[in-house]
């Protein structure tokens, strides 16, 4: 039984306080619209994350980082409308890669004899990146014999060897936070598109970020807002002429619309009155395949500027993001979550010793995006064949509720980028709801 504890009728409500639901609810608030914004956490933010290492003068991102700002509009008009900065992670200086079994340090992943396997493969991704117009909603465009395993894709390329191992790690691992077999190769594919048709953008862009972190953007955005923080909604219930949402404790609120802006993995934690349509109930029962392990290492005796990628290690990624006094803090990034485990220190010192073997663990630290029930994942990584059977249902619009996060971007999904227009987009449908 839930209580109309406030009777106060909004324009609008908007459920979850990250980039995508403090974007709506920012340009809503803009338009002269009443909104408040319900938060299931204690902060604000969402996937991005910009804090303290516990016990260290040192803030980090233990979410959403990295931005394109040549490909990715979106956060870059942001950026720019709060007169924000930006600055670039350090250059890799030393290297090690954890391929085939085995580390080896050096200047290039790749054996010399393997570049024309290279070279092809990257030719493949390139010309099939070609095929995809950005913009346009992935599944209207003919797409579907792309809408396979990424390794299936691998396989019917002949691609192999080491290369084989790279693309695995850094195109399903390091980028999707999955294995080859659980990610769409046009999900894959998509991200070279949108860099502008280059597999060296995507592998060498994301080095950007802002110069005082996530929280310098989202803080911005949130200003103006009415956010009530450790709310969880867990009832939404449309009538005739309004919505009303429940949060947990019983206390409900009423809005003329109401934004969903929780992430699509979520949406199943919520019932919701009447029940979303069946793509949309199909997709949160699959889920998306994203679970990462982001991790923070405070490590002594590394190399300086140390960066590894690696398959069938415990972490695909390892590099200094910051050099102190104290010794190197290193991010990690690992998809195998019986190799990787952040609260174990036996783990995690196992994980860096495997590509950094004389590096020492002083202390380590990690968020768990994967248990949280306000996340449960990391960013988005379509399986094979959701983008063709159920992108469409979860971006549509039911009765006076609009969608709106980063997995039901039409550009950059998964990215703060695309929350960020997933957002933006809210406002076309909002409008047509409110007259
Ligand atoms: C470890 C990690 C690394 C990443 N790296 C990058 C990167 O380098 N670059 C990049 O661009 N992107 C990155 N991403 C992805 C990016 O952070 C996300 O795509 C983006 O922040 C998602 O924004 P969103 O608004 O769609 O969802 P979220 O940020 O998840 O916001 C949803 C909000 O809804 C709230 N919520 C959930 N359930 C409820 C409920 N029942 N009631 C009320 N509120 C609720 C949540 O608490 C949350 O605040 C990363 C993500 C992770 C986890």
């Amino acid at each position: 039984m839930t209580t109309k504890e406030q009777t106060a009728m909004f324009d609008v409500i908007v459920i979850g306080a990250g980039f995508a639901g403090l974007t709506a609810a920012r340009d809503q608030h803009d338009a002269g619209r009443s909104v408040l914004v319900l938060e299931a956490r204690d902060r604000i933010g969402g996937r991005t994350h910009y804090d303290y290492l516990d016990g260290l003068d040192q803030k980090v991102e233990y979410g959403g980082t990295w931005v394109v700002p040549k490909y990715q509009h979106h956060v870059a008009r942001e950026v720019e409308r709060y007169g924000l900065e930006y600055t670039t992670s350090p250059a890799g200086e030393n290297f090690a890669w954890h391929f085939n079994g085995a580390t080896t340090v050096g200047g290039f992943p790749i054996p010399m004899d393997e570049i024309p396997q290279l070279e092809q493969a990257v030719s493949r991704i390139v010309e099939a990146s070609r095929r995809i117009q950005w913009g346009v909603p992935f599944e209207e465009q003919g797409l579907e014999d792309l809408d396979i395993p990424f390794s299936q894709w691998l396989q019917d390329n002949e691609i192999e060897g080491t290369t084989l191992e790279f693309f695995k790690s850094y195109g399903a691992g390091l980028c999707f936070g999955t294995y080859p077999e659980n990610i769409s190769a046009l999900h894959v594919i998509s991200w070279v598109t949108g860099c502008g048709n280059s597999a060296w953008n995507v592998f060498n862009g994301p080095t950007i970020k802002l110069a005082k972190g996530t929280a310098s953007l989202y803080d911005a955005m949130a200003k103006d807002l009415d956010i009530r923080l450790s709310s969880p909604v867990t009832h939404i219930e449309q009538g005739s002429d309004s919505v009303t949402v429940t949060v947990a404790g019983g206390q409900s609120f009423a809005a003329r619309a109401a934004v969903v802006a929780v992430p699509l993995n979520t949406w199943a934690n919520i019932e919701f009155s009447p029940a979303l349509c069946e793509g949309k109930q199909q997709f949160t029962a699959e889920r998306l395949a994203g679970r990462d392990v982001k991790i923070w290492v405070h490590t002594r005796n590394a190399p300086r500027h140390f960066a590894s990628l690696g398959w069938d290690a415990p972490l695909e990624w390892l590099s200094t993001e910051f050099e102190r006094e104290e010794g190197s803090i290193m991010v990690g990034f690992g998809i195998n979550e019986e190799l990787i485990d952040p609260t174990d220190p036996g783990s995690v010192a196992r994980a860096v010793k495997t590509v950094v073997p004389e590096a020492d663990v002083v202390n380590s630290w990690s968020e768990d995006w994967n248990g949280s029930p306000y996340s449960l994942g990391t960013w988005t990584a379509f399986r094979p064949g959701q983008i063709t059977r159920l992108a469409a249902d979860s971006r549509r619009t039911e009765g006076r509720l609009v969608f709106a996060n980063a997995d039901v971007a039409v550009e950059f999904s998964g990215w703060i980028d695309g929350a960020i227009e997933s957002g933006t987009r809210a406002a076309t449908p909002l409008a047509e709801i409110l007259g």
